[in-house]
C-alpha cells in the first residue's frame, strides 16, 4: 500500500478511508498505518464498533519499541466524540460502517481541528448497496483506498460481500445487520455475487435495456468524430 504523502504534520488534519469488501485487508492496513503513527510517537486513539464480536478487526496495536494502543469499543459517533481526547493526533476507527451518520460530522470536526483520521469500513452491504455512513465519509475523505479480496468462487478480485444463511445466499429483503445470527460471509466478485429476491423484479431493468428500439443510435468513435 502506498504511503500517504499528503499528510504533513500535526496541524494538518484530514480523513483517510480504507474501504472494500470483507477480507480485503482493511484492518491489516489500518493496523499498519496506526503502528507507523506510534513509531512516529504520535498520540493515537483507536476505536472499533462494539456492534458484533464476529467482526474481529483491530484490537490492540503495538510497535516494536513498546508503544501500544487498545481499541475502544463504541456504539455511535457521539460516543466517539465523548471519548476523544483533545490532545489526540491520530484517530483510527475500524468497522466504521456500523456507526450511525453522526460519525461523519464528528470525524469531520476532528479533522478540521487538525487530527489525522484513519477510518476503515466496508462500503457495501450484503446486497451490494451503500453501507450506512460510508458514502458520506468517502465523499469527505482526502484519500480513499478501495481494497479487493479474492472471490472464493472463481478466484477473481472480489468486491462484494456475500451473505450466506445455512449455506444459501441471503435474500435482498433480509436486514442489513444481523447481530448474532447464523449467517456467514464470503468475498465474491460481481459475477459470483448472489442476492435472490422474492419481491424485487431483478429482470425489469434488463428487459428495458434489451427492448431498446432497433433504431436507437449506437455511438461509435467514428460518429463522434463526424459530429
Ligand atoms: P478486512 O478488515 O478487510 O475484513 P482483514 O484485514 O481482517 O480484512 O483480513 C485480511 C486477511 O484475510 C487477508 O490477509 C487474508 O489472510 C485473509 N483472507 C481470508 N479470506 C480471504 C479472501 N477471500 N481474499 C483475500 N484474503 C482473505
Ligand atoms: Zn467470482
Amino acid at each position: 500500500m502506498r504511503d500517504i504523502a499528503l499528510y504533513h504534520g500535526d496541524d494538518h488534519g484530514w480523513i483517510e478511508v480504507i474501504t472494500g469488501v470483507m477480507f480485503s485487508g482493511k484492518s491489516e492496513e489500518l493496523i499498519r498505518r496506526v503502528r507507523r503513527a506510534l513509531i512516529a510517537r504520535k498520540r493515537v486513539q483507536l476505536f472499533k464498533s462494539a456492534l458484533d464480536d464476529r467482526y474481529a478487526g483491530a484490537r490492540r496495536i503495538s510497535s516494536h519499541d513498546g508503544a501500544a494502543v487498545e481499541a475502544i469499543p463504541i456504539r455511535s459517533g457521539l460516543e466517539l466524540a465523548e471519548l476523544a481526547h483533545p490532545t489526540t493526533q491520530v484517530f483510527g476507527i475500524d468497522e466504521v460502517q456500523f456507526l450511525d451518520e453522526s460519525v461523519v460530522e464528528i470525524l469531520t470536526l476532528l479533522a478540521d481541528r487538525g487530527a489525522r483520521i484513519i477510518a476503515a469500513g466496508t462500503d457495501m452491504d450484503f446486497r451490494g448497496e451503500p453501507f450506512g455512513p460510508m458514502p458520506q465519509l468517502l465523499t469527505r475523505a482526502e484519500t480513499v483506498d478501495k481494497l479487493h479480496a479474492i472471490c472464493v468462487v472463481c478466484g477473481s478480485p472480489a468486491t462484494r460481500n456475500q451473505r450466506l444463511v445455512n449455506g444459501q445466499p441471503a435474500p435482498f429483503e433480509a436486514p442489513t445487520i444481523q447481530v448474532g445470527g447464523a449467517d456467514s460471509y464470503e468475498a465474491r466478485c460481481r459475477r459470483c455475487h448472489e442476492v435472490p429476491s422474492a419481491t424485487r423484479d431483478q429482470t425489469t431493468l434488463l428487459d428495458t435495456l434489451m427492448a431498446e428500439p432497433a433504431h436507437a443510435r449506437v455511438l461509435t468513435a467514428e460518429a463522434v468524430r463526424k459530429g
